[in-house]
């Protein structure tokens, strides 16, 4: 066992506060990580204060992890002493059912074990990354390019992969029109998917002060949600819509602004249940899905994809200490566009 120092909330209404606890020695298949570095994920917040009714306490957030291997098992292939690793919002995963089978771990039918507000299979609670060190199966376990910065590489473990994922499975391609609503942190990696695949991309923000960013970040056209003419001249107008947007809002508007046959992916996790209507889903054969981050297999080729085309996330740095602060700026939607913590302040 080795003493981990980390930062956990205590429980839903409570700031998060230094926390001491103890990791596993690596079994035979696992890695040592020593964590350099773990973005902040908006999905921290909502577990973190309660939002989805599951939070386990005290609980370390934090599942876009990446480190350097310190101690590895004997009988791990696939990772040396001193390699970069990462790890993202889950650790296992039944290994068995058609899913795991299939590399969609994170549709595992008994549930996947999260990365932090989870629980082993031997019933030991699972601790994030908001820490200097974490203990994984090298099965769930990433391999990171060294050609790019660390800070910018955590993100893509889970806003990475949440938004290349489904763009992939619905097949965007060059000269599709795709909409991101909502630049945030899953926001600004699904703009600069959605233009490396080739489309033509509109970002549809609330906030009029990212239009420079978003242009900045590859987007070829800025809409403001809020400007109703602009958005009544886009109705019909989408392939694909990817909606990341993690507070209330009304997807019928959205729905409407899909062409025939459009999809509108969900990402984003409103807290309370949102109203649609048969109307905006028959009149145009238009559909509505839901996508969940992404399997391993998946996630390493996004890795490799992002180190192939030099894509990381545009992070602020943060030191462990600021978590409650950036945990408020993240809800007044003032991020640009992660904040990643340097566990070298947690040490
Ligand atoms: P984030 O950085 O806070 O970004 C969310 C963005 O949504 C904001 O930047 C803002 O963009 C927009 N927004 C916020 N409040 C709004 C409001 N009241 N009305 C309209 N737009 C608003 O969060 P994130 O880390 O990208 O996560 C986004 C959501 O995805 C969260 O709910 C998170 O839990 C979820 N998530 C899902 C998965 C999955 O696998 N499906 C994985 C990770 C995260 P503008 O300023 O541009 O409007
Ligand atoms: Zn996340
Ligand atoms: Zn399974």
């Amino acid at each position: 066992m080795s003493i981990t120092k980390a930062y956990a909330a205590q429980g839903a209404t409570t700031p998060l506060t230094p926390f001491n606890f103890e990791r596993r020695e690596p079994g035979a298949h696992d890695v040592q990580i020593e964590i350099l570095y773990c973005g902040v994920c908006h999905s921290d917040i909502h577990q973190a204060r309660g939002e989805w009714g599951n939070s386990i306490f005290p609980m370390v957030p934090g599942h876009e992890i990446v480190g350097r291997v310190t101690k590895v098992g004997a009988h791990v292939k696939n990772f040396a002493v001193g390699d970069l690793a990462g790890v993202g919002c889950f650790v296992d995963s039944c290994r068995e059912c058609h899913n795991c089978k299939e590399g969609l771990e994170q549709y595992c039918d008994t549930g996947m074990v999260g990365t932090y507000n989870g629980v082993e299979k031997d019933g030991t609670p699972t601790y994030g990354g908001y820490s200097t060190q974490i203990v994984v199966d090298e099965k769930y376990t990433l391999r990171v390019s060294d050609k790019l910065p660390l800070t910018g590489v955590a993100p893509l473990l889970c806003a990475g992969i949440t938004t290349y994922s489904p763009l992939k499975h619905v097949g965007v391609k060059k000269g599709d029109r795709v909409a991101v609503l909502g630049l945030g942190g899953l926001g600004h990696m699904a703009v600069k998917f959605a233009v490396a695949f080739g489309a033509e991309v509109t970002m549809l923000s609330s906030s009029p002060s990212k239009k420079a960013d978003a242009e900045r970040l590859g987007a070829h056209h800025f809409a403001l949600t809020s400007d109703e003419a602009t958005m009544k001249g886009l109705q019909n107008h989408f392939d694909v819509i990817l909606n990341t947007v993690s507070a209330q809002h009304d997807y019928i508007t959205y729905l409407n602004l899909l062409r025939t046959n459009g999809t509108m992916i969900v990402v984003g996790v409103p807290p309370a249940p949102v109203q649609i209507h048969a109307f905006p889903l028959i009149m145009q054969r238009r559909s509505i899905i839901g996508s969940l981050i992404g399997g391993i297999k998946e996630t390493q080729e996004m890795l490799d994809f992002c180190a192939e085309h030099n894509i990381v996330s545009d992070v602020e740095v943060i030191k462990m200490d600021y978590i409650n602060e950036a945990y408020e700026r993240i809800l007044k939607s003032d991020v640009r566009y992660r904040f990643v913590i340097d566990l070298a302040s947690l040490k």
